[in-house]
């Protein structure tokens, strides 16, 4: 008989934890589908519709029947605009479309970064708070993740001598998001480049998850890694997608770009487990890139009221006693401190949703305990509301 104990499964599932931020967001629907007026911040995804012109030229292609594979890699067009703009907008000098590949999402994307390049009993360099995914990633490729922290103080960015302390002879890569996801925060220019440097002297690849880059207010720039020398852009993985800046998330399209023989072997894995994103929604993603213009636009319109929304949260978390917020420059993401409440981040989140009926995501899946993450890819009615009961909530926290 077969053995349905966790015991018989792969050292691979047992050792992966399921996404925190995915479970927090079911447990909200669940709430709000059993008739709760639930107020979410646990998204992880723009509230937006996709644009309408992305949305038109998908159609268009279902119509015209690409509805068949395309090639691994994505569809020639698409890599050659993408190629285009990695060299204009990124500044990654020299990029051919070769070596852009098209994925079914950023994250499969990161997977495939890590797959392709770290093997079992490599180390990998986190900063924490980190994006959930990353050090189960690196566990499935038999890699060992090696956390640096960096809290509200350090900004949430950490420094060359922190990086260079953690470096052995085993590591391997270096995780780079900037902006980030769970914090908003983001890198200047100076401390990038600090960071590519020591990584760069020890012969790391870095993987930059850049899937935020065009997120960004009160006129702070993105700059990407790659774009520092050809050395840099040899060693750097740059991953990114169209889900969070078009607001594209059930479309599943990530890209990554890579030196030739990092993307060859992405395609080559690719290949034997996806084979390709899927054919018709490339066409919807060629239209954002071949627009360019109507694509600012769009964007530009999304900020705006993201902006909005960030200011008015970061307000109302500040006004709250016992909770410490940073004001995030990027994503849409605050990362605010609770730890004077007197309670794990886990609990308070437990609480709060059985209580409150608000939902965030505790801090301890980020690797950072005594904090939690709101999104305010929510409306105004929702951040209203929410602040009134978490002001209110923290209020009684000391008697709970
Ligand atoms: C959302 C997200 C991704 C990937 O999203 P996809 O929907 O898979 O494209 C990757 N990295 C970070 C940090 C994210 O927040």
């Amino acid at each position: 008989m077969t053995d349905t104990s966790s015991n018989n499964l792969s050292s691979w599932a047992r050792n992966v934890a399921p996404s925190p931020t995915l479970a927090v967001d079911a447990k909200a629907k669940a709430l709000k589908a059993a008739g709760e007026d639930v107020c979410g911040f646990g998204a992880g995804e723009p509230d937006f519709d996709t644009p309408e012109f992305i949305k038109a030229a998908c159609v268009e292609a279902l119509n015209a029947g690409k509805t068949k594979y395309a090639p691994a890699p994505g569809i020639p067009e698409l890599r050659a605009a993408l190629a285009e703009k990695y060299r204009t907008e990124n500044k990654i000098v020299g990029l051919e479309p070769s070596q852009v590949i098209v994925s079914p999402g950023g994250k499969f994307s990161c997977y495939l970064a890590i797959l392709a390049t770290i093997s079992p009993g490599d180390e990998v360099i986190i900063p924490a708070p980190y994006w959930v995914s990353y050090p189960e990633m690196v566990k499935l490729a038999g890699g060992v993740p090696k956390i640096v922290f960096a809290g509200q103080e350090s900004g949430f960015k950490i420094n060359p001598d922190q990086l260079r302390a953690a470096i052995t002879p085993r590591t391997r890569m270096l995780i780079l998001n900037s902006p980030s996801n769970p914090t908003g925060a983001i890198y200047e220019e100076n401390e990038l480049a600090a960071l590519v440097e020591v990584a760069l002297e020890a012969g790391l690849f870095i993987m930059s998850d850049e899937i935020y880059e065009y997120l960004l207010y009160d006129g702070v720039q993105h700059v990407s890694p790659a774009s520092f020398s050809k050395e840099a852009a040899e060693a750097t993985i740059t991953v990114a997608g169209f889900s969070k800046t078009f607001s594209m998330t059930g479309w599943r399209l990530g890209t990554l770009v890579a030196n030739p023989q990092v993307a060859t072997a992405v395609a080559s894995l690719q290949s034997q487990t996806s084979s390709n994103a899927t054919t018709f929604a490339q066409y919807g993603a060629l239209a954002a890139m071949e627009n360019w213009e109507s694509s600012k636009t769009a964007i530009a319109g999304m900020l705006e009221v993201f902006d909005r929304r960030r200011l008015r949260l970061l307000e109302g978390l500040r006004a709250i006693d016992g909770i410490e917020c940073a004001r995030a420059q990027g994503a849409f993401y605050l990362f605010p401190k609770m730890e004077s409440l007197g309670m794990s981040a886990e609990k308070f989140a437990t609480k709060l949703l059985e209580t409150e009926k608000v939902a965030i995501v505790p801090g301890e899946g980020f690797g950072a305990p005594g904090y939690m993450r709101l999104s305010y890819a929510t409306s105004d009615e929702v951040i209203e509301k929410g602040l009134e009961r978490l002001t209110r909530f923290c209020a009684n926290c000391r008697k709970i």
